[in-house]
Order: structure tokens, then sequence, then C-alpha cells
């Protein structure tokens, strides 16, 4: 297989675990006989120091037509002083913006080995943690009207969705838990909100596409509260734009370890943007001491949702818990006495172990 790629390392640590991702990608292409091509962009503060913009039209056309965008972090302190719209932090939303990106995917993903990382008690997390958020990422109401009275007496957030931006991130949920465990829960507020009563009807309609799946609602106060008692039981969560910001956050939490987590950003076609949940670490930029892990399980993420690559996938995602099984740590997942390898070596090891 032939795939384009457009790589935005970003700023701080961005360059470093980027390096270690192209790394992991090269080595799966020898190994499974594929070509991919890299293609070097700028966006975030090393944009504003080239271009004096976070993102150019050139970088987002560029990005445009990759197959996929891989990309590290942005920001800085260097940047922190910027006026809004020249903020490294505006390149990621012309980004999710200009390519159509519409669904978050964001694993929480927690590694036997890694237990103890976790702020959850031991026998609440059992096997370990692997729940998939699917968030509605351009609709409800983060985007609807907002209006604030003169006298600023009171003011309002319209929450709004409409059947078809309903249906697309239902099927996005749906098709992730084929590649998964075939389980979706849906989770709103049906007993309140109108537009989640529409949410439940739409994602039930649906799921009559997808007979192999299994689909339950939850209410929004009884998920937040189940992923802290008794997260085994999912397998994917779909839920809108605001709900899913929370749960996401709190998902992630629990399984304690920021450096560990990817995420991506979908749109209609099968070209998507992949990324690391955590920043641009600028405290610990240039010393090779980053976590690449987030970054090369978005780099598998991407082999698998963007290019239907779920043998190769699976390949790096294993690589990567045989490396944890064995014992090696960068310094933020390890526990004390643990020795630690820096970002290079995190990355050959990781490379080392693909089949
Ligand atoms: P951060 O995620 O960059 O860092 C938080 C803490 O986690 C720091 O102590 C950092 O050293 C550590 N950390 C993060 N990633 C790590 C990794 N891979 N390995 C080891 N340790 C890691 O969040 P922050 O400090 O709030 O933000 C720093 C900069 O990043 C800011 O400019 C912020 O705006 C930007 N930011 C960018 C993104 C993005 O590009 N998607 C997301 C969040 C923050």
């Amino acid at each position: 297989m032939k795939k384009h790629i457009a790589v935005i390392p970003g700023d701080g640590i961005g360059p470093d675990i980027i390096a270690e991702a192209v790394n992991v990608l090269e080595r799966v292409a020898t190994l499974y006989g594929h070509e991919f091509s890299f293609e070097y962009l700028l966006a975030g503060g090393a944009s504003i120091d080239e271009y004096g913009v976070p993102l150019t039209d050139e970088t987002l056309e560029k990005a445009r037509s990759a197959d996929s965008v891989l990309l590290g972090a942005v920001g800085g302190p260097k940047w922190d002083g910027m006026e809004g719209k020249l903020r490294p932090e505006k390149a990621l939303l012309a980004l999710r913006s200009g390519l159509g990106l519409f669904c978050n995917l964001r694993p929480a993903l927690m590694y036997k080995a890694l237990k103890d990382a976790s702020p959850l008690k031991s026998e609440i997390i059992g096997d370990g943690i692997d729940v998939m958020i699917v968030r509605e990422l351009t609709g409800g109401i983060y985007f609807g009207e907002k209006t604030l009275a003169v006298d600023s007496s009171w003011a309002s957030d319209l929450m709004k969705y409409s059947v078809e931006e309903i249906e697309r991130i239902a099927r996005k949920a749906f098709d992730a838990a084929r590649k998964r465990r075939c389980k979706v829960t849906s989770v709103d507020k049906a007993n309140v909100l109108e537009t989640s009563r529409l949410w439940r009807k739409v994602v039930s309609e649906v799921a009559k596409d997808y007979p192999d799946v299994e689909l339950n609602h939850m209410y929004v106060d009884n998920a937040a509260m189940q992923l802290v008692r008794n997260p085994g039981q999912f397998d994917v969560i779909v839920t809108e734009n605001m709900f899913g910001d929370i749960l996401s956050d709190e998902a992630s939490m629990i399984t304690g370890s920021i450096g560990m987590l990817s995420s991506a950003s979908l749109g209609n076609g099968k070209s998507g943007m992949y990324e690391p949940i955590h920043g641009s670490a600028p405290d610990i930029a240039g010393k090779d001491i980053a976590n690449p892990i987030a970054t090369i399980l978005s780099a598998a993420s991407m082999l698998r949702y963007s290019f239907d690559l779920d043998r190769e996938a699976k390949a790096v995602e294993d690589a990567v818990e045989a490396v944890i099984d064995e014992g090696w740590r960068t310094f933020d997942i390890a526990s004390k006495d643990e020795r630690t390898v820096g970002t290079k070596e995190m990355g050959a090891l990781i490379r080392e172990r693909i089949k």
C-alpha cells in the first residue's frame, strides 16, 4: 500500500516524539511491504517563527491533500504572550475545522504492568482499562448561538444537533466498535434534554445497520460514576461534544499516564489527524527524556482507522505492550527504583519488537 503522510512535529517535545513515531511507521512499511512517504509541515509556534501565523493556507492545503496527518504538539512559553489569533493552539483548531474533523477518538488504555500509576484501586481495575471515547467535535453547545444580555443579567448557550450530525458520529462509533469488542454505550441526558432524546433515537436507528454490535444507553451522570466504579464494562462510549470533553479527560486520568495516550480526529473520508493527548511539554523539550509512546500509538491508530491496516496497527500496539511488560520505562511512567530510558531508546526498543 502507498500512502502520503503529512507530518507536523510542532513545538517543544513535538520533534523528538514525532521522530520516533515516523521511525516506527518506516519499520512497519519495511516489514509489511508498504510505501509511506512523509511530508514535513510547520504549525504552531514553529510556523509563527517562520511565517508569522500559526498555520498558513498552504500548510492546510498540503495537510488536506495528504492521506493522513500525524501531529506532535504545539505551544510553549515563547509564544504565550501573543494575541488570541496568533497563538500556536489556533493551528489545531484551524486544522480540525479545515479538515472537517467532526469525530474525536480518545482511547483510555491502561497496561496491567502500569496498574500502580492509576488512581483507582487494583480490584476496580481488574484486568486493565481499555475504553474508547468517541466524542462529537463540531456541534452541540460549544458551537450553538451564544447570547449575553446587554446588562449582563443573563446569558445562554444554545445546544443544537441535527439528525445528520448524530448519524455520522454514531456510524464512526459503531465502525470503531467493530474493530474492538463490538459494544457501544451511547451517553446522553435524555431524561432532561430534547437534543439527547433525538440523539438516543438516531443512535438506535443507526444501530440497526450494525446487528453484530451491542448498544446500550446511559445517562451522563451515571456514566461519569461508572467510569470510576467499573471501567471494565465499557468498550466504546459515544457522546456529544461537551459530555465527551469531560468524560474523555476523566477516562484518561484513570489510566494514570498522560504520556501513553493517543487520539484521532476523523472526518467524512478515511483521512484523519492523529496526535498524542499531551501538550508540547516545554519543561522537558530537547532533553531526550519525553515518552514517545502516545505518539507511536497515535501512528498505530492511523494505520487502523485511516489505512485499514489492522494487523500492522496491532503489531505496533503489541510491541509497545511487550516493551512495557519487559519493564522498560521512560521517567514519567517509572516508579521510584525503576531504571529509565530516553525517548530515542524507547523508540528503538519498540521498533525492534514489531513483528
Ligand atoms: P503538557 O501536556 O505539555 O505537560 C504537562 C506535564 O506532563 C508536564 O510536566 C510535562 O513534562 C509532562 N508531559 C507531557 N507529555 C509528556 C511526555 N510525552 N513524556 C513525559 N512527560 C510528559 O501540558 P502543559 O504543560 O499544560 O502545556 C504545555 C504547552 O503545550 C502549552 O503551550 C499548551 O498550550 C500546549 N498544549 C498543546 C496541546 C496540543 O498540541 N494538542 C495540548 C495541550 C497543551
